[in-house]
């Protein structure tokens, strides 16, 4: 089987969305990039019982290279993004509830917070609403992605993108933290918003924030 490692690592943060409450039972999904085309999730099946082999393999013409199972239900805007995101090497999507709730009201987040601009820009967009699956879902949710590496889904959830599979996933977790501080600070006003100028320095911040000149991987005790 190829690419045993990277489906390990897709398996371990996808057993994740459940564990730190991204998302509930079998919602959401996640996908990474391989020569050949993409890894998916299979639509429906428990992140818990996920097996290296049921992670399925999609060229980017749409033929399954392999997996007996049947892809996730969202192949098509996962397809989308590796084809015009050529920086982009997995997508995380997941129904979590902060980032679902203000999904649900169609608005975008905005420059409330500096770190809304690790998403490259000053908002983190809605995409406009589409049935689940559908390649309209897939257009609305690449115009809402362009130049930003993340956005809400109408009445749906979010979806996060990334360099490899753990920056997707943290991206999800920042997004979510995000629209529950949005939330907070709506429960006390109208928040302050930044300006286009300042979010434009918190962009090019983001760039090179937490670089160390030295290796500071160190072993848990
Ligand atoms: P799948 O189980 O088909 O991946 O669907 C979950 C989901 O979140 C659909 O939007
Ligand atoms: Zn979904």
């Amino acid at each position: 089987m190829a690419n045993k490692k990277l489906r390990r690592e897709i398996i371990a943060k996808a057993r994740l969305f459940n564990t730190t409450g991204l998302s509930v039972g079998t919602s959401g999904n996640l996908s990474a990039r391989t020569k050949k085309g993409y890894l998916i999730t299979p639509t429906g099946v428990p992140y818990n019982d996920l097996m290296p082999d049921d992670i399925v393999e999609i060229d980017l013409k749409d033929k399954i290279i392999s997996g007996k199972l049947v892809p996730s239900s969202e192949w098509p805007f996962h397809k989308a993004i590796y084809t015009s995101r050529r920086e982009v090497n997995a997508v995380v999507h997941v129904h979590s509830p902060y980032a679902t709730g203000i999904a649900c009201t169609r608005q975008d987040i905005p420059a409330f917070h500096y770190m809304v601009a690790i998403v490259g820009g000053n908002s983190i967009r809605c995409a406009s609403y589409a049935t689940f699956g559908t390649e309209e879902l897939s257009r609305n949710a690449i115009e809402a992605l362009k130049d930003r590496k993340a956005c809400l889904l109408a009445n749906h959830g979010m979806i996060a993108l990334g360099e490899a599979v753990n920056t997707a996933f943290k991206l999800a977790g920042e997004v979510e933290n995000l629209a529950r501080q949005y939330w907070i600070s709506k429960q006390f006003g109208e928040p302050v918003l930044l300006s286009d100028v300042e979010m434009l320095i918190n962009v090019e911040k983001f760039k090179n924030y937490g670089r160390q000149s030295v290796n500071v991987k160190r072993k848990r005790k």
